[in-house]
């Protein structure tokens, strides 16, 4: 089994029931879910102006698919809750982005890992703290935690909120 961390988020359509839908899809196609952050509403960053609010969570889970199989298997859900690529950071029913797998390193057309931008985003630390804090960045050799306390977004007022009911 391989150690997986996912960002799911989602800013179109009903978002909560969507993101609940994925973590369902994800284990009917062989991921097994082990830690749910809660959700966190979250300011759009990029992209076109006037976007609504994100709903964002991050998971931890384990898998045997391999790092291409487990992309094509997020791509798979997106576009089963209907994502249209038309515009990048545009609008979207549901991403899944893999944050990382084991400790692997990788750079090739389709995929990155660790997930090359996961250190800037109030929007992945918030929840990754919540399941992961401990891990470390293969990269970067720093953990969750540490890479939360750096972040000078965590702060900005209306950039992510806790919404503490359960999903
Ligand atoms: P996005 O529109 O932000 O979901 O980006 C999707 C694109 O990022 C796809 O073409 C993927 O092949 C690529 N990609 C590269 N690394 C990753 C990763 N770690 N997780 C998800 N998508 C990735």
């Amino acid at each position: 089994m391989h150690a997986l961390l996912l960002a799911l988020g989602s800013n179109l359509g009903a978002r909560r029931d969507i993101l609940g839908g994925a973590c369902a899809a994800l284990e009917r196609c062989g991921v097994t879910l082990l830690r749910r952050s809660h959700l966190f509403e979250t300011a759009p960053v990029g992209g076109p102006s006037g976007q609504p609010p994100y709903l964002n969570a991050a998971l931890a889970a384990e898998t045997a698919l391999a790092p291409l199989e487990m992309l094509d298997t997020c791509q798979q859900i997106e576009a089963l809750f209907g994502r249209e690529r038309r515009e990048r950071w545009g609008a979207r029913t549901l991403d899944i982005d893999i944050l990382a797998y084991d400790d692997l390193q990788l750079e090739s057309p389709r995929l990155i890992l660790p997930h090359p931008r996961l250190h800037e985003r109030a929007f992945v630390l918030a929840p990754l703290l919540e399941v992961a804090p401990d891990w470390r960045h293969p990269i970067l050799g720093k953990t969750t935690r540490q890479l939360w306390e750096e972040l000078p977004d965590r702060s900005t007022p209306g950039a992510w909120r806790l919404l503490t009911e359960e999903w």
